[in-house]
């Protein structure tokens, strides 16, 4: 179609690039209708959900002031509840971000002298300082609440003994991170995170099993709720707020922990009843109710960069063939010049703040600088098409989301464009990975 690489040239992507993107779409085409197959189940999931709870127009108006009996907010929750097949949710624009939703969960359902353990090794970077493993005001540490963490053995397994024994009876909650974060082991798929949780059951059933589902909703068929996480824990600024949600996080779970959560946000005997949605409630719906579309966009996405950089020599994680649990791509340059230029390349082909340029900076709650590209209508959002990296090495960067799948196949053709304009990918490597038939 010349009329599109016409288009294409006008947005800056070069004729070499463009014909190589078109090749790896082309071979793609199998797995996209995968992708679009789940999309499709989730969709009727989430849809389901919202008609059995009778979702009503009256449901979009928002209260304020304290907030009680919030039809909107209410309804959202057991909304959630269904489409994570948890007994209840807490759904709030209260919650700011994800690492607020994971922090209260922790928070509100350990006490002093509990012990936390991760045995997935290291949690997300910034929960570093909610746990204590970096000292912090506030942290669980100071409350008194101990930490261990059991690594995942060099394949990528589960270390069962490791993990047996560090289970001991003052552990009470075992947090499962299911997406990479920043680091290059694979993601979790729900069916293994279901494996460990009936591990850990078997030998101590009364400790709580929680997920950090951060990016993980809505790539597969089932969450963690279906695989007896007691709690399923994430932000709606990434996939389960569809790109609309300017705020929020969620938990769904048990009743009592969620219970807790709502206790700690609020306050001891106030819990869930109190807490105005304000005018956020149609964008939690509609969000919501696109997300399962917006997730497949991501996936797209997602497998389109690795098909497309790991034939030229780039170390990709998860690789250009494997199934996938989570919207992140990470991919590893080796050099600060690669991260930035991919960077920068996300960022030129943004609706929003095409023209500026990021550079690497202190950002809080991260030990390195850290690059980070969006031209996102959510600030932060990163399920629109962002990208980000730390500046130390292994030189990676975390690539995820694209509100449309149209929109992130630009982004990441023009990440490659400004690697070749850079002399960071060589004319000849781009063509002879155009014409390696090894590639799929
Ligand atoms: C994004 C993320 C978090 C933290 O969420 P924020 O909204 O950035 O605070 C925690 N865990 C994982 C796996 C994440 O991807």
């Amino acid at each position: 179609m010349e009329h599109l690489e016409e288009m294409y040239a006008r947005m800056g992507i070069g004729k070499q690039v463009y014909e190589y993107g078109e090749a790896v779409s082309e071979r793609l085409a199998p797995r996209f209708r995968e992708i679009d197959r789940i999309g499709e189940y989730n969709q009727m999931k989430v849809i389901g959900a919202m008609q059995d709870c009778r979702v009503s127009e009256a449901c979009m108006l928002g209260t304020t002031g304290y907030g009680y009996n919030d039809l909107g907010r209410d309804t959202l929750e057991a909304v959630y509840a269904g489409i994570f097949h948890t007994e209840d949710a807490l759904v709030r624009p209260q919650i700011t971000c994800g690492t607020h939703a994971l922090a209260l969960a922790l928070m509100s359902n350990l006490r002093p002298g509990d012990e936390l353990l991760s045995p997935v090794g290291k949690p997300y970077d910034t929960l570093e300082e909610v746990i204590g493993i970096r000292p912090s005001r506030g942290s669980l540490a100071e409350y008194g609440i101990t930490y261990r963490q059991v690594d995942l053995l060099p394949d990528g397994s589960f270390d069962y003994e490791s993990i047996r024994a560090a289970l001991n009876e003052r552990t009470r909650l075992v947090t499962i991170q299911r997406s990479k974060g920043y680091q290059t082991r694979p993601t979790l798929s729900v069916k293994r995170i279901g494996e460990l949780i009936a591990f850990i059951k078997g030998i101590r059933p009364e400790v709580l099993c929680m997920v950090d589902n951060c990016y993980g909703e809505f790539v597969e068929t089932m969450e963690p709720g279906d695989v007896g996480a007691d709690m399923t824990v994430g932000s709606l600024i990434k996939n389960p707020g569809g790109g609309l949600a300017p705020i929020g996080g969620y938990i769904a779970g048990r009743k009592d922990c969620v219970e807790n959560a709502a206790f700690r946000l609020t306050s001891p005997g106030l819990g869930k009843e109190v807490g105005a949605s304000l005018g956020v409630l149609k964008d939690f719906y509609q969000g919501i109710f696109l997300a399962p579309t917006v997730t497949a966009s991501a996936l797209k996405g997602a497998v389109f960069a690795a098909n497309l950089y790991e034939p030229l020599g780039f170390g990709v994680v998860p690789d250009a063939k494997e199934s996938r649990h989570d919207i992140i791509q990470a991919i590893t340059f080796g050099t600060p010049e690669g991260v930035i230029a991919f960077c920068q390349g996300i960022q030129a082909a943004a609706p929003v703040d095409s023209h500026v340029t990021p550079e690497p900076w202190d950002m809080p709650g991260y030990d390195a600088e850290v690059i980070m590209a969006a031209g996102a209508f959510v600030s932060g959002s990163s399920i629109e098409l962002s990208a980000d990296g730390p500046m130390k090495p292994p030189y990676a960067v975390y690539f995820q989301g694209g509100l449309t799948w149209f929109h992130a196949r630009l982004g990441i053709l023009k990440s490659l464009q400004t690697l070749v304009d850079r002399g960071i990918v060589s004319a000849e490597r781009l063509c002879a990975a155009a014409s390696d038939p090894g590639i799929r």
